[in-house]
């Protein structure tokens, strides 16, 4: 026998909710009665166009994108779009802003250097309390093409906690591992993208909010794959799409309403987040450095005032059937990621496994 299925703290691919997993098994060998697999499905079936209009309407409903914004979707993940932004919406511009708010940042930076000049808008300071500088302090350039930042820090466990104010260029976010825990005024960005992978689905797809206006700007000497003008005139199926990844991506977002909303998940999301902070935050046998008006609700990064525990801490946790606890490889430490598939019990869980653990070691 297979042991219980375990509480997945993984930062992505993340855990699914079991409603979720249990529809994809109903229905994996004969879906919605169509006689083939959704695995098996044609992409230009009206079964499939059908399932990518009400996943498009849902996203539309659930994250109010007006009628000025397109939603699209494409067959990659989020960091592909570090090269695909400035290759669409450089225009005739040759400044783009960044604001470096740490490893997701850096990394759409690299991939923008490679196509224009990149300007430093901010960034954050390595300090045992960090935070992010308010927008109104930011060095930003009138002649920029878009101002790029990353809503949350997977990595670092930064989040922003309010939209930036960007007077000149259109507001372009990466809201990977935050799209659906937050209401947004989606009128003021130019592009929100998201991988799916952490809160959004499975790995293989992304997805893409985007001002219509900034799709004159694409150019069409951009390969069709590339190229958001052309992407969002054929409804997102230039290529075969990822169906099997789009279809679960349907279901995610059917689950989150069906909960109730974005509503709902940002308000579950602070309270899960404040009950693990409160915890760390009792003495200093964990310990994590960022401000607390810039902590990522969905990533808390933390360290234990002895880093030889931290093995003990992982090896205990799994015991208990806690996995996905180790922090990245370029930060170390441990990170416990709480995005819209864990709800509170399981949070629950993982803080009086942390209470218990102090008291054993502390
Ligand atoms: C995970 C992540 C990425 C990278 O996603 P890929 O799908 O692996 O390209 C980019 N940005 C953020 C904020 C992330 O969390």
């Amino acid at each position: 026998m297979s042991k219980q299925r375990l509480i997945n703290f993984s930062a992505g691919p993340a855990m699914l909710a079991a409603p979720v997993l249990q529809e994809i098994q109903n229905s994996l060998m004969n879906w919605h009665s169509q006689g083939v697999s959704m695995l098996e499905l044609g992409h230009r079936t009206d079964a499939f166009y059908q399932m990518t209009q009400t996943c498009k309407q849902d996203l539309k409903i659930l994250l109010a994108v007006p009628d000025t914004h397109d939603i699209l979707v494409t067959p990659c993940g989020a960091s592909l779009h570090f090269s695909y932004l400035p290759l669409n919406l450089l225009g005739k511009h040759q400044v783009l802003d960044y604001a470096d708010t740490g490893y997701w940042s850096k990394k759409a930076m690299s991939q923008a250097q490679k196509f224009a000049t990149v300007k430093l808008a901010t960034q954050v300071q390595e300090t045992n309390n960090i935070r992010i500088a308010p927008s109104t302090t930011w060095a930003l350039n009138k002649d920029a093409a878009f101002l790029h930042y990353t809503d949350n820090e997977t990595i670092d466990g930064i989040e922003f906690n309010e939209v930036p104010v960007s007077p000149y260029a259109p507001l372009v976010t990466d809201m990977t591992s935050s799209i659906l825990t937050k209401a947004l005024p989606v009128e003021k960005f130019g592009v929100i993208y998201a991988g799916a992978q952490k809160n959004l689905g499975i790995a293989g797809i992304s997805m893409l909010i985007i001002d219509k206006e900034l799709l004159a700007r694409c150019p069409n000497t951009l390969p069709d794959m590339f190229n958001y003008q052309v992407i969002a005139q054929n409804d997102s199926i230039v290529t075969t799409p990822p169906t099997f990844a789009w279809y679960v991506m349907g279901l995610v977002v059917a689950w989150v309403k069906a909960q109730g909303g974005v509503t709902f998940f940002q308000e579950l999301s602070a309270q899960k987040s404040q009950h693990i902070y409160q915890i760390i935050d009792e003495d200093d046998f964990y310990i994590n450095d960022i401000h607390p008006d810039y902590r990522s609700r969905l990533n808390i990064v933390f360290r234990l005032h002895d880093a030889e525990l931290e093995e003990k801490f992982l090896a205990e946790a799994a015991e208990q059937g806690m996995i996905g606890l180790k922090g990245h490889k370029a930060k170390g430490g441990l990170r416990a990621s709480l995005y819209n598939a864990i709800d509170l019990t399981a949070t629950q869980q993982l803080g009086q496994f942390m209470c218990e653990f102090r008291q054993r070691y502390g």
